[in-house]
């Protein structure tokens, strides 16, 4: 499909999807023909500019002035209404990029999120616009201006709060079940859930019995059951049938709520969605990142025991030699001499690596518990970036690479030099694995009083999306060839920039190498800790 029809598809579908639940929104006792507390266009808006991006916003404009045109306003007031509901949705969508929103809505911020900026904050908007267009077109009310704006604002929400969820969740790709019994879970709480739901909301079942007992809690569990169970698409599936009977029935009259009029019916039935579905939401948000939790933790063990026994394994092997040629009677020949030499200079480098990886582990638990205490003293950076590459020397020859340093006489200042070698050394060793056996580059310079040390390879770079995740903790990216690692040196390196009041960043585009920049104040205004470390 090219682009030019899929954009049109996406403005085709948007105009229909919004006309069409408009038109049932309005069918639900609304205000002046115009404000009501049934409102999904607003979620169906906000979750086409989510997935589509904000370019989509001519088509939510035009559909809602198509739906206000013929209400008997003006055309100039349902531009304005128009101008509200557009506006509400690009500022909620720009919101929700701005501050990192993840569509799957698998983590409690983005519950929080969608809840903050979308259904409290940018409903404003369209409400205050709703509300003014009205009055300025001199609409015939039933109701006080403060009740409109209310019922406008609350139908919005609503919007926001049922249909972003459920569209952005059960967005593709899809994926279904192949095994029998899961259906027929689904299809047994889709069942109770409607059994329940009709004898709360529709008063199903009068017996004295049961109405002893009627109540919206009685619905709890089996919401709970969805979040357990279908995580996030189930719960939003399940939220959304109980929103269809709990309005249907309170517009339809014998509702569970019991008020003056219809639209203050279906306020209490739209403030008891609400909650329900914000505490559901984020019971399922919650039960997904204790599974990404178990998930990654699964994943470094699985890592961290094979990253573990490769040198360990080395290790017995080279011990096993070297006790083999010591048990040869003495005197001992050259070559026998030479043998249990190499033997041990091997296993102490293997246990090098041991101990750096043991290292590293700790550093991630000290900082998880945020005891990385810094030791500062006077250091010359050029001795101490020459001191590491000295060290590399030979690891270097061994991946192909030439490290080429470019640093001037003296750049001195105070920092924890164990720690800043930590940091150049990381980089160094990923310049090697990751740098195709290419040459790199490592400079020094200073400006502005701050220092920069830039490593750069010519290896495979860092798309744009693994750039923000290699700094965190146990993050790598998978690639064809395994290299070793724990995904621990970025993480640990940007922790100590931090600390010292500077930062590590990375600069890259995929297959043109990436240089990765070390930043730091010449004085570390950190008080020098004697503890830890
Ligand atoms: P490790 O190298 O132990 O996996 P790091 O935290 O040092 O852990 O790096 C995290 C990930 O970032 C690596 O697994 C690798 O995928 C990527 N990476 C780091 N440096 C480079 C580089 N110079 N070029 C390409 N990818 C890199």
């Amino acid at each position: 499909m090219t682009a030019g029809i899929r954009r049109s598809l996406d403005y085709a579908v948007v105009f229909v999807a919004y006309v069409a639940t408009a038109r049932m929104g309005l069918s639900f006792d609304a205000l002046s023909g115009i404000a009501t507390t049934v409102w999904p266009p607003t979620g169906i808006a906000l979750a086409a500019l989510i997935l589509r991006g904000t370019q989509l916003w001519p088509a939510v404009a035009l559909a809602a002035f198509a739906v206000n045109l013929p209400r008997g306003i003006p055309a100039w007031a349902a531009a304005l209404i128009a101008v509200g509901n557009t506006l509400e949705a690009v500022v909620g969508a720009s919101l929700l990029r701005r501050f990192g929103f993840d569509r799957q809505m698998a983590r409690v911020r983005d519950v929080l999120l969608l809840v903050g900026f979308a259904a409290l904050v940018s409903t404003l908007i369209s409400a205050t616009f709703g509300v003014t267009a009205t009055a300025l077109a001199g609409l015939e009310r039933t109701e006080s201006y403060s009740v409109f704006w209310t019922v406008w604002w609350v139908g919005d929400a609503m919007g926001d709060l049922l249909i972003v969820p459920l569209i952005c969740v059960w967005a593709w790709p899809w994926r279904l079940s192949g095994r029998p019994l899961r259906w027929l879970e689904a299809l047994l709480l889709g069942g109770a859930l409607t059994l329940v739901s009709m004898i709360v909301f529709r008063r199903m079942l009068s017996v004295r019995a049961v109405d002893l007992i009627r109540g919206t809690y009685a619905i709890v569990p089996l919401l709970i059951w969805a979040a357990l169970r279908f995580e996030q698409r189930g719960t939003t599936a399940a939220l959304l049938l109980v929103a269809v009977v709990a309005v249907t029935a309170t517009a339809s009259g014998g509702s569970y709520f019991a008020a003056r009029t219809p639209h203050e019916r279906l306020l209490m039935t739209d403030c008891y969605m609400a909650v329900t579905a914000v505490s559901m939401l984020m019971l399922a948000a919650a039960l997904a990142e204790r599974r990404s939790a178990i998930g990654a933790r699964d994943e470094f063990i699985s890592i961290a025991s094979h990253e573990l026994k490769t040198p360990l394994t080395a290790l017995k092997l080279r011990l096993t030699a070297a006790i083999r040629t010591q048990a040869l009677r003495a005197p001992r020949d050259a070559p026998a001499e030479e043998k249990l030499g190499r033997s041990l200079a091997a296993a102490g480098t293997t246990t090098d690596r041991i101990v750096t990886l043991v290292d590293d582990l700790l550093d991630a638990s000290r900082l998880t518990a945020g005891r990385l205490a810094l030791h500062i003293e006077v250091v010359s950076l050029p001795e101490l970036v020459n001191d590491v590459v000295g060290r590399l020397r030979d690891q270097a020859a061994e991946a192909g690479s030439a490290i080429e340093v470019d640093t001037p006489e003296a750049i001195v200042g105070r920092w924890d030099r164990i720690r800043i070698e930590q940091i150049v050394t990381n980089l160094l060793s990923n310049a090697m694995k990751y740098g195709g056996g290419k040459p790199i580059r490592l400079s020094v310079h200073i400006a502005n009083g701050r220092v920069r040390v830039d490593v750069k390879d010519a290896g495979a770079g860092i798309s744009r999306a693994d750039q923000a995740r290699i700094f965190q903790a146990f993050e790598r990216v998978t690639t064809k060839s395994r290299v070793g690692g724990l995904g621990l040196g970025l993480y640990i390196g940007r922790q100590i920039a931090v600390a010292h009041g500077g930062t590590l960043s990375v600069d890259s585009k995929p297959g043109q190498g990436a240089t990765f920049t070390l930043e730091l104040p010449v004085e570390t205004s950190v008080v020098p800790s004697s503890s830890g470390g």
